[in-house]
């Protein structure tokens, strides 16, 4: 009988990138995906470390298939991911139905390491450096994509920042990049395929080519070359750091046709002293500065960010400053946080500065008020305009309406009351109302159907 696997993924886009890989190889090994936990033959959990609750999400899950073990059914429970990384072999102490801990510089291995749980016995092989043979063109190629017509490509695995509340670097390692001919050779084959959206996945994507070349970053160039690949109309990225967004990367934006009006640029903090104590980098003044040159060349740009409240030592006066940033910045939106200790970084190891959690609180929902604001207003000044989407499928929201994304991101919920959008076709609509979080529209035009294959689900509803 062909055996099963569910992965479980938490966490950030790279873990959900990893888990379409490791989807691909299982696949290769002659297993079939379930979503059932209780026919798995194969459980992979792909862990995170830093999104709040992931950890206390993934015990919770595992506790149910602690439940199978004891009625003794034969199930393989396998742990990867940054909390692999970073506990190693002391989650098999800790929890005696795991029966394979793998890291993050191995998953290329998973299939192996499978047939040497079932021959040995319980593992947990967790190395400090990539695998060499991992991560190649062919592996990428075999990912089972989530969606036929948009598809992430990792560009690059770490980081080489040592931003003072993070734990990247401790669990990806230093920044790896793949070769620019792979990249362009995946886009150029997801394109075959049907795919027409990619998004390029690194820890820090300005800098990506450093490690290759031993000199200046090549992003500037993997814009263009992939804004060249036949049947590729959007290219997205992220997460870019301010301090390495250089002007040959916003000109490549601005003249690539393929490359969305969209830039991710986390701020953090808008206080010197908190991004100094953060060790990010750049000032404040720095981060407004580049912000206003790529406003500058590229229009109609929506711009986001990340923010942490109650990092550290933070004082109302930095708190203020912040304030003063999210007013000049005018980003479209914000992904805001509370800080929380992640442990074995140099934050964590802050405890005689932390916040006061009620002032921290307080300050979280002022800096909502502020960044929701300028989200609303920055919506509303789109009513009106004409807006090219990729349709992602009916609104989750909105009964009978279809979505789509703007070039920019932006959600939009449309009705279409004679006409049927199949997800990753691209349509036209009227904007007729601007929300905090998404927008509503009318349908105008059909500019082209999905180019993917489609296949007759399986699925019963
Ligand atoms: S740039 Fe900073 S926050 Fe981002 S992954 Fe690297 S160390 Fe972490």
């Amino acid at each position: 009988m062909t055996e099963k696997f569910l992965i479980r993924t938490y966490g950030c886009q790279m873990n959900d990138h990893d888990s379409e890989r490791i989807a691909g190889l299982l696949r290769a090994k002659g297993m079939e995906p379930t979503t059932e936990v209780d026919e798995a033959n194969v459980i992979v959990f792909n862990t995170c470390t830093i999104r709040e609750n992931a950890d206390t999400k993934f015990y919770a899950h595992l506790g149910h298939v602690k439940q199978r073990r004891e009625f003794g059914e034969n199930v393989l429970v396998a742990v990867g991911g940054c909390m692999a990384q970073a506990q190693g072999g002391a989650i098999l102490d800790k929890v005696g139905h795991v029966d394979l801990v793998f890291g993050t510089h191995n998953v290329s291995q998973l299939p192996h390491l499978i047939d040497r749980v079932r021959a040995e016995g319980r593992l947990a092989v967790v190395p400090d450096a990539p695998d060499p043979s991992g991560g190649d063109l062919s592996e990428a190629l075999t990912a089972v994509r989530e969606l036929p017509y948009a598809a992430w490509i990792t560009l690059q695995t770490g980081c080489d920042n040592t931003c003072a509340y993070c734990i990247v670097p401790d669990v990806r390692g230093p920044e790896v990049s793949r070769p620019f001919a792979d990249l362009v050779a995946e886009a150029t084959e997801l394109a075959r395929r049907g795919v027409t959206e990619v998004t390029l996945l690194g820890q820090n994507v300005n800098s990506y080519g450093r490690d290759l070349t031993g000199r200046s970053p090549l992003f500037a160039d993997l814009l263009r070359a992939l804004g060249e690949v036949p049947g590729i109309r959007r290219i997205r990225f992220t997460s870019p750091h301010p301090k390495d967004l250089r002007p040959e990367t916003i000109a490549a934006m601005a003249e690539t046709e393929a490359v969305c009006n969209q830039l991710h640029l986390p701020l953090q903090s808008g206080s010197n002293r908190i991004l100094t104590a953060m060790r990010r980098g750049y000032t404040a003044e720095r981060y407004l500065e580049r912000l206003a040159a790529a406003r500058a060349a590229i229009p109609d740009l929506a711009v986001t960010t990340d923010l942490i409240v109650g990092f550290p030592g933070e004082t109302d006066e930095d708190f203020a400053e912040t304030l003063e940033v999210a007013a000049e910045a005018e980003w479209d939106s914000a992904f805001t946080f509370i800080f929380s200790p992640r442990e074995g970084t140099r934050a964590a190891a802050m405890v005689d500065q932390f916040c006061d959690p009620d002032a921290v609180a307080e300050r979280f929902e002022q800096l909502l008020a502020v960044v929701e604001r300028s989200s609303l207003r920055r919506n509303e000044a789109r009513v009106g305009r004409l807006e090219e989407l990729l349709i992602v499928g009916p609104s989750k929201t909105k009964n009978e309406m279809t979505s789509g994304r703007t070039s920019q991101g932006k959600l939009v919920h449309i009705a279409t009351p004679e006409v049927a959008l199949l997800p990753g076709a691209y349509a036209t609509a009227t904007i007729t109302h601007g929300a905090r979080h998404h927008l509503l529209g009318t349908f105008e035009e059909l500019i082209a159907p999905p180019r993917h294959r489609r296949t007759l689900s399986v699925v019963a509803r």
